[in-house]
């Protein structure tokens, strides 16, 4: 515990608040996933809190952000802590806010949901179904990350090979944010203004209720096609999507996954490459043919509830991010990398770059869509070989097969997916934040010479 003075009087003003401030509390909160990163991990690993606030209500919520305003302390918020580059790290100390009391599923109407920002994903697509409806899209943390954590921390994932990305026009609706002031205020964004705190890593408002777009439901066949060729895997995925085949998810895992997928046995043999997808179940047997047509065959295909009785990963579970987690669960040697394909997506470059990179890197690709084109994604397990190796690795496949890098080894937003400095963020954090005390550390956007002085707004004010 940091003997800070401000902090004792924070935590003496909580007023019934609920708070931890055990080592084994703060610990197992400071954290989340970045260790996938060697670079992160050595950065990161030491990184702690001071004081962890689970507020219960949005009233508490207002009366932390105000506290934390009064006595100048670093702020960092909270969902499930999946996130993969440090977001939810205090890189200085400070207060963490774990939101996950934030949980009610507020209303479901027709196509849409409005939902607190701390709800699990998990629990908030089970409510949609019970109205016969679904999310649009979910990461493959469904379980453990909520939805704020999504908005702030994520991209999109399972379902964007059907609806976009997360930021694409209409998926979310509105997003209500309250600021870190001394009275602090309720701000709702609509439209293009969620842009505003879409991917901003908690850095400029604390997202306490959002709206969602939602879908008719599908019970979704959890299957996999198995190919004798990666590059005939891809080509059925591609086509499948090209095609408009009624699918949910379709990711394409190499054969040299097999021995990391370790209850799927047989069903994906180490000889041959897989298709994990979920399919409308009236789309089955076009599914089948079309894997038949490329040479292929169906290993399995049953519903989510007879994947679980299986012992069976649902299918959301052997895409994405959860690759990585099944490949370092068995061997800690490996770390990964984000890639964008340019467009249109050729599976020649993915067949050249398997031949240049040999054993060093371990390939899996996902179908996505995004501003309503096809965009096709990697996140491929890389060797690692230390920070100069990477760096000459991700210059390599920008420069010569045109992808993106999202670097995960970076914690700043900027250095990772965004590239440049988003200013509309960076504005909007002057009214969120006026005093930088969000998260700090993760926007290379904000400089300490813009925070608002308090003698300066009083001036202001009176002005
Ligand atoms: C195995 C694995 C698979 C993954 N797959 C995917 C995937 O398919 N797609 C994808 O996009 N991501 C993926 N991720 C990353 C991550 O799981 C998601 O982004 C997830 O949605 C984060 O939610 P969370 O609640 O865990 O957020 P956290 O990790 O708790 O927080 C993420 C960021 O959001 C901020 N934040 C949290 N709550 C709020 C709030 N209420 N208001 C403002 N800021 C807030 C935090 O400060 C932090 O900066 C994966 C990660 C892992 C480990």
């Amino acid at each position: 515990m940091s003997d800070n003075p401000d902090l004792t009087a924070f935590k003496a003003a909580l007023d019934g608040i609920r708070f931890h401030d055990s080592q084994k509390h703060l610990a197992a909160r400071s954290h989340d996933y970045f260790w996938y990163s060697p670079i992160l991990n050595d950065q990161l690993k030491d990184k702690i809190g001071d004081l962890l606030v689970v507020p219960q209500s949005v009233e508490e919520v207002m009366q932390v952000a105000s506290l934390i305003a009064k006595y100048k302390l670093p702020l960092t918020l909270r969902g499930g802590g999946t996130g993969n580059y440090g977001q939810c790290v205090p890189m200085n100390g400070g207060v963490i806010m774990d939101l996950t009391r934030l949980d009610k599923v507020l209303e479901i109407t027709k196509g849409h949901v409005r939902v607190q920002a701390g709800a699990r994903i998990s629990r908030l697509d089970d409510a949609a179904h019970e109205t016969g409806q679904e999310l649009l899209m979910y990461p493959s943390t469904r379980q453990m990350a909520t939805i704020g954590g999504f908005l702030a921390g994520g991209s999109g994932g399972i379902g964007s090979l059907r609806h976009g990305m997360l930021r694409d026009p209409g998926n979310v609706s509105y997003v209500k944010i309250i600021t870190v002031e001394e009275d602090p205020q309720v701000i709702e964004l609509h439209g293009g203004d969620i842009q505003k705190v879409q991917h901003a890593f908690g850095t400029n408002g604390i997202m306490v209720e959002l709206g969602l777009a939602l879908t008719p439901k599908t019970d979704w066949i959890h299957t996999a096609a198995l190919f004798d060729g990666y590059d005939r895997a891809l080509n059925f995925a591609t086509k499948a999507q090209k095609d408009g085949m009624d699918c949910y998810l379709l990711t394409a895992v190499e054969r040299r996954f097999a021995s990391y997928y370790t209850k799927f046995g047989d069903l994906f043999p180490a000889d041959r490459d897989a298709i994990f997808a979920m399919v409308a179940p009236d789309e089955m047997d076009r599914f089948t043919a079309e894997a038949k047509a490329q040479g292929g065959r169906v290993s399995f295909a049953m519903t989510k509830e007879k994947i679980r009785e299986a012992g069976l990963q649902p299918a959301y579970e052997c895409g994405w991010n959860h690759t990585t987690l099944q490949a370092l669960k068995v061997d800690p040697g490996w770390t990964y990398l984000q890639v964008a394909y340019p467009r249109p997506f050729d599976v020649d470059v993915v067949m050249r770059q398997m031949a240049r990179y040999g054993d060093d890197i371990f390939w899996h690709h996902e179908m996505a869509r995004q501003d309503g084109d096809i965009q096709i994604f990697a996140l491929p397990l890389v060797r690692y070989r230390g920070k100069d190796e990477m760096y000459r690795l991700i210059a390599e496949l920008e420069q010569t097969d045109g992808c993106t890098i999202f670097d995960p080894h970076v914690i700043t937003i900027e250095d990772g997916g965004m590239k440049e400095i988003d200013t509309a963020q960076i504005d909007f954090k002057k009214r969120a934040d006026p005093y930088g005390l969000m998260n700090p550390g993760k926007t290379r956007g904000w400089t300490d010479d813009m925070a608002r002085r308090d003698d300066q707004h009083q001036q202001g004010e009176t002005a």
